[in-house]
């Protein structure tokens, strides 16, 4: 058997299986970042992504918007846990041929991203490599009050979604801003009960919160927020590094939430947990429901 008959998702799933975990761990693997004991009143957060040259960026796009965009989607794994971010590893395989340029901009990118969101940056590694490769790890902490995992959404439950959906690998998903002022927002005024962060796709990423939770939705067409990047509804909601929230809550605090949301940033209701159904099903605009594939973008 090879990796292709399996999927990327089965893989993790696989691995996962044969990890034995101390009592440190709070959360392994399964969400969006890894959660650890840490102090009395905070969890410490742990994720790590991965961009390769030709999968996850073009050389084209230069080095400060790839190293924006390299750290921004580690921030946004923390964000989704409701934590903030505190330092980072940079890990680097380059080509010898790389200009010195592109590396500067690429770390002017990253620090630039690592300020905003006051980042130690602490250490990597530095390798050859034919394609350029970019792994950052990054620390982060929450709450204990405030951890949400992706396993808690309930039947009954309203569905939210940040921002609009679609187009961003037109070009917003090298330069997007990661929701941790929102999420900070969110789980210190209201119980959050599940979220994730848009980077498989809306359809996946609900997928992944359902499956964790062992629950079904309905969602809306009408309501899903398209971008105006988007080439059409059909692949805007399967197409991946939106980096959005999407957010799970019970219906009261759905109705004050909306009262009193205070970004600027698009907060849209989707549609809810359902209480006997399994799957994911979408209700078009012209009122017909249709069952949803889980499926988004998987590297294999
Ligand atoms: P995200 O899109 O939020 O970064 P992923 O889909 O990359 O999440 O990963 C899902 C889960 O699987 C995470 O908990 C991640 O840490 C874990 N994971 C991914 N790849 C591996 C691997 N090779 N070994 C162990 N855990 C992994
Ligand atoms: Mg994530």
């Amino acid at each position: 058997m090879i990796l292709r008959d399996l999927g990327e998702f089965n893989l993790i799933k696989r691995l996962s299986r044969r990890i034995k975990l101390s009592a440190c761990v709070v959360k392994g693997i399964g969400d969006d970042a890894a959660v650890l004991r840490y102090k009395k009143d905070r969890h410490l957060l742990f994720t790590t992504d991965m961009l390769i040259e030709g999968r996850h960026f073009l050389k084209s796009s230069g080095g400060y918007l790839i190293g924006k965009k390299s750290m921004s989607v580690n921030v946004s794994d923390i964000a989704a846990m409701g934590g903030i971010p505190l330092a980072a590893v940079i890990s680097l395989g380059v080509p010898p041929s790389l200009s010195l340029d592109f590396v500067d901009g690429l770390y002017r990118g990253i620090r630039e991203i690592a300020g905003k969101f006051k980042i130690d940056l602490v250490g990597g590694d530095t390798v050859r490599s034919k394609k350029i490769v970019i792994n950052i790890a990054l620390t982060g902490e929450v709450e204990k009050a405030s951890l949400v995992l992706r396993n808690g959404a309930r039947p009954g439950d309203v569905i939210f979604v940040t921002g609009a959906i679609g187009g961003s690998l037109n070009k917003r998903h090298l330069n997007f801003t990661p929701r941790v002022k929102e999420a900070g927002f969110l789980v210190k005024s209201y119980k959050i009960h599940s979220m994730i962060d848009v980077s498989d796709g809306l359809i996946a990423d609900l997928g992944h919160i359902l499956e964790s939770s062992r629950a079904g939705a309905v969602i809306h067409e009408k309501d899903i927020p398209i971008s105006r990047d988007a080439k059409n509804f059909k692949t805007a909601i399967v197409d991946g590094e939106d980096f959005e929230l999407i957010f799970t809550v019970s219906n009261r605090t759905a109705d004050r939430l909306i009262k009193k949301w205070p970004f600027r940033t698009r907060l849209s209701k989707i549609g809810h947990i359902c209480k006997d159904c399994k799957c994911l099903c979408l209700i078009s605009k012209d009122n017909k429901k249709q069952k949803q594939k889980i499926k988004g973008y998987a590297h294999f």
